[in-house]
């Protein structure tokens, strides 16, 4: 794959450093030659310094090209113009954006393209930690909205049954994993102590499993 990543702070160089790792063909935009040092030594890509809001410069990133593009400087108008730019003039198939105040998402949003909010999800995540550490997220959807969530059976929910656990619609089991095998079970099914559970739920779906969690159900 052929990616165009404008701006190489923090996460552009870091995103950058990854992909070109993983053997893909990589352009580096900034308009500060000083950011270039952020990437690894042994980096290979194309380096261009310039603002990207000169054509010019996009053309000598190869934009026209590009399998994708990241925009992720720190400034949210000039992400939107560039990914619009890449997106309308130059078809480019793949265009994600950073997007870094979180009072400006719903102006991202209005554009259509992908968005990745890392304020927002940064925060939710340390929300979530902060609350419990007994839940763990392993993967997220969107910017944060549906998250799969790993739990680990505690003493007090062995022997009890997965339908009395998993809460509502908001909140579904996806997998469980028990002695290292992943199976997809019935909501009869038994959990024993030390089973792994992979959990989908929104913000809401999460807060009521935790809710159950705190006050495991009588026997019987
Ligand atoms: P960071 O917040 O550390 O990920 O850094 C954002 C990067 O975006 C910085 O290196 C900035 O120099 C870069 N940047 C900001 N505006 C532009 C622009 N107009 N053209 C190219 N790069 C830019």
């Amino acid at each position: 794959m052929y990616v165009v990543i404008i701006g190489c702070g923090r996460l552009g160089s870091e995103l950058a450093y990854r992909l070109f790792k993983r053997g893909h063909e990589i352009s580096v935009v900034d308009e500060v030659a000083a950011a270039f040092d952020e990437l690894p030594t042994d980096f290979i890509g194309r380096i261009i310094e310039g603002d990207a809001l000169n054509q010019d410069v996009l053309h000598r990133a190869g934009i026209e090209r590009a399998d994708a593009v990241a925009v992720v400087t720190n400034k949210d108008t000039l992400n939107l113009v560039v990914g619009r730019v890449a997106s309308e003039l130059y078809h480019v198939a793949n265009v994600i954006l950073r997007n870094y105040h979180p009072d400006t998402f719903s102006l991202f949003d209005a554009f259509g393209l992908q968005v990745v909010s890392s304020t927002s999800w940064g925060a939710q995540r340390i929300e979530e930690m902060l609350y419990h550490s007994d839940i763990r997220t392993v993967f997220s959807a969107g910017n944060g909205e549906v998250e799969v969530y790993e739990i680990t059976v505690s003493k007090e929910w062995g022997g009890k049954k997965i339908q009395d656990l998993i809460p509502c619609s908001d909140c579904m089991l996806i997998a469980l994993s028990r002695n290292g095998r992943a199976f997809m079970p019935d909501k009869n099914e038994t959990l024993n102590v030390g089973d792994i559970l992979d959990i989908g739920a929104t913000f809401e779906g999460i807060e009521a499993l935790r809710e159950k969690m705190r006050k495991p159900v009588k026997e019987g």
